[in-house]
């Protein structure tokens, strides 16, 4: 009998990287790779990942260095960097990592096992950064992927074309491309099947999905996805300003599957900032698609993305960044501080801000940010919310005990996606239960069933 082999894979980066990890995991489990999270057991390594960042690219050639660097130790280890950081890098990447076999570009994961096979039987190193108009189509593997997962990640475009000034994205995932309807149907019936009943839809801006291809439009997509019935709950990311349409707020509005909740990164609170990004909209247009979008659906939970100490960033841009998180009272935010990105235009920007200012910057605002995260987790005690069970939660509760009896403590989200924790039996993940929120922490919900199945 074979010797059963073994794939490691470490994602760097973000929900597009974790989809685009399980499709390298079925391509190799295909190939009879068995999946292990035990390092030292894994015949083939790929590091899959993320160049948004400076650290993030650095944590990948660190993580690769030491792996390749033991190679002499297990002879056989393939070792594969995948995703941003191998199409930012290509051939480059072994100058850092010489040990290493393989370059495997955001377009070439279709070509992975021919690659695989090449390193196998002759022993070369393999770079693979070409660009393939067609989006590579693989049905979700029950098999290799992850067991009990009630919510799952489906891409449903590539690329982008809006060349924001400091992003790397339209340089490392090429131009924008949307997947056909029927294919991204056909695969989330196939996850319904399977016990899936949330799924959050994944593009660089997803209001932009089937523009160019002309297929239908994003609210048009939503409809047809909510009528799979296996198929309970859907959430989107990431939604561009710029093209956040009325259309898609009646979706949202009217629709009872699509989720009350929109991530709508806005960059700055600066319009001069703002129009330095490339980002096609001002601060007071910005302010008023909130407006609408609060008015026709008042429950809505609403995240951000924001950049501080992008160059030339004065404490009066700063200060209206921090006027704009105050005014808009954002259910969650992610703050990022500058980080310079090879291509990216913003590189060449004068008016760097040092170090110290942006993490001061940053600092700032996510403290003033908790308070907001707090207060809309508070508006939440009293409330009975439908949460979609998840698993079983990993911490324990804190404070005044565990769950009792043949009680477990599970998992899930509001339909506006806080995580609840809760004690319960005989409950199934996928199901959604109603919960009565007791108790709010920084960032979590504490509860009790009050609808016993
Ligand atoms: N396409 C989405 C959009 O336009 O909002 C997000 C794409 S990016 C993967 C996620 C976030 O990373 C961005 O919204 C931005 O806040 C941040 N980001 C991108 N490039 C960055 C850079 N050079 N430095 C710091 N943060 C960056
Ligand atoms: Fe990057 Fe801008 Fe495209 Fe988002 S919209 S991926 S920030 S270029």
């Amino acid at each position: 009998m074979k010797p059963r082999q073994y794939a490691y894979i470490y994602t760097i980066g973000c929900q597009m990287n974790t989809y685009d990890s399980e499709k390298i995991s079925a391509v190799l489990g295909s190939m009879g790779y068995e999946k292990t999270y035990d390092l030292d057991l894994a015949d083939l390594v790929v590091c899959n990942t993320c160049s948004i960042r400076k650290k993030a690219q650095e944590k990948a050639f660190s993580f690769l260095g030491k792996v390749a660097g033991r190679k002499n130790n297990k002879k056989d280890v393939i070792t594969i960097m995948a995703g941003c950081v191998a199409q930012q890098e290509g051939e480059n990447v072994f100058k850092r990592i010489p040990n290493l076999d393989m370059v495997l570009g955001t377009q070439a994961f279709s070509q992975l096992k021919t690659h695989v096979n090449a390193v196998r039987s002759s022993k070369t190193r393999v770079t693979d950064i070409g660009e393939h108009e067609q989006i590579f189509e693989l049905m979700p593997d029950f098999s290799t992927l992850e067991k009990d997962k009630a919510s799952r990640f489906v891409t449903i475009m590539q690329g982008c074309d809006n060349y924001c000034t400091y992003c790397v994205v339209p340089y490392v995932r090429g131009r924008e491309r949307s997947r056909k309807p029927e294919n991204i149907i056909r695969e989330i019936e196939v996850l319904g099947d399977n016990g899936v009943r949330e799924v959050t839809l994944l593009g660089q801006n997803v209001n932009s999905y089937g523009k160019k291809e002309k297929v239908c439009s994003f609210p048009e997509l939503l409809e047809k996805i909510s009528r799979i019935d296996t198929i309970k709950r859907i959430r989107f990311a990431t939604s561009h300003p710029k093209d956040f349409s009325d259309d898609l707020i009646y979706a949202i509005r009217d629709n009872e599957k699509i989720c009350s909740q929109v991530h709508l990164p806005v960059q700055s609170g600066s319009t001069r900032i703002l129009k330095k990004m490339n980002r096609g909209y001002t601060c007071q247009e910005y302010v008023k698609r909130i407006e609408k979008l609060r008015k026709e659906c008042p429950d809505i939970a609403l995240s951000s993305d924001m950049i501080v100490g992008f160059p030339s960033e004065t404490e009066t841009d700063f200060q209206q960044t921090l006027d704009l998180v105050k005014d808009i009272e954002f259910d969650g935010l992610f703050a990022f501080s500058y980080s310079h990105r090879p291509n990216a235009p913003a590189s060449k920007f004068s008016g760097e801000i040092d170090q110290n200012t942006k993490m001061a910057r940053l600092n700032h605002l996510l403290e003033i940010q908790e308070t907001f995260t707090s207060k809309k987790n508070q508006a939440c005690v009293g409330r009975c919310e439908s949460v979609l069970v998840e698993g079983r939660s990993l911490k324990q509760r804190k404070g005044n005990g565990q769950c009792i009896g043949d009680m477990h403590q599970m998992t899930g989200r509001t339909d506006s996606g806080k995580i609840v924790h809760f004690c319960a039996k005989d409950i199934s993940l996928g199901d959604i239960l109603e919960i009565n929120i007791e108790q709010a922490y920084p960032h979590s919900l504490w509860g009790s069933v009050c609808d016993e199945k």
